[in-house]
């Protein structure tokens, strides 16, 4: 595992509980409004934080946090994950994962060791504009696999979608419920201007509310529980 960076205390990366967040380095994917190009780009990277130095802080905060939120960067893009979440589980920690679904084989793994308690997992366009956003291609398959386990994995889990113009707008919202249909939960993240970008020389905007709020009613033809972050 390269661990780049620990957020010591969150109130809103596991829901309901008070919780750490561990970034890994590394991830496959360039969406062009990703804000963490240390955990992205290999000529940015961070330092990797020494595994003991993480293991001796989650020892120090048993009885004070409850979960540990492991985000990135892209965290299965680590073979060893699975152990690696297997010894947070063993200091008495609720676990939840970030992804973006790219590797459903690890998905299907570690969803199988019943070591995590949720999964939230970002759907980045309607399948057919995936390679609009992230700046790869062929990962449809992949996708869609790491959607049906997750729905199907009797697990609790999220969708959601950071919502940055002209990358999507409120017409694509139909073809990501299609792609989702039938989920618990899903969250619309507008975009909001991050200090680093990895790609710097792109123009974003948010949505306004108005569109906000036409993304929200479309998605609720297809999932039961829509929010907007
Ligand atoms: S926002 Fe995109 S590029 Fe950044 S970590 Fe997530 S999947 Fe990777």
């Amino acid at each position: 595992m390269l661990i780049g960076g620990l957020a010591k205390c969150s109130l809103v990366d596991v829901p309901g509980k008070v919780a750490a967040t561990l970034f890994t380095i590394g991830c496959p994917f360039r969406c062009f409004y990703c804000h963490n190009p240390e955990l992205v780009i290999p000529a940015q990277y961070a330092k990797p934080i020494p595994l003991e130095t993480i293991f001796s802080f989650l020892q120090s905060r048993i009885g004070k946090l409850e979960a540990i939120c492991i985000s990135g960067g892209e965290p299965t893009l680590h073979p060893d994950l699975g152990s690696f979440i297997e010894r947070i589980k063993d200091l008495g920690y609720f676990v939840k994962l970030d992804t973006m679904g790219i590797f459903p084989d690890r998905v299907e793994a570690l969803l199988a060791t019943g070591n995590i308690g949720y999964v939230a997992m970002d759907i980045k366009a309607p399948i057919d504009r995936y390679d609009q956003i992230i700046n790869v291609k062929n990962v449809e398959r992949s996708i869609e696999r790491s959607i049906n386990l997750l729905m199907n994995s009797g697990i609790d889990y999220e969708f959601r979608t950071t919502v940055a113009k002209p990358l999507l707008s409120v017409a694509d919202f139909d073809g990501i419920g299609t792609l989702i249909r039938g989920a618990k939960r899903y969250f619309i993240q507008n975009y909001v201007k991050p200090p680093k970008q990895v790609d710097p020389t792109v123009s974003l905007a948010s949505l306004s509310q108005d569109e906000l709020l036409q993304a929200q009613e479309i998605m609720h033809s297809y999932v039961d529980c829509v929010e907007i972050r």
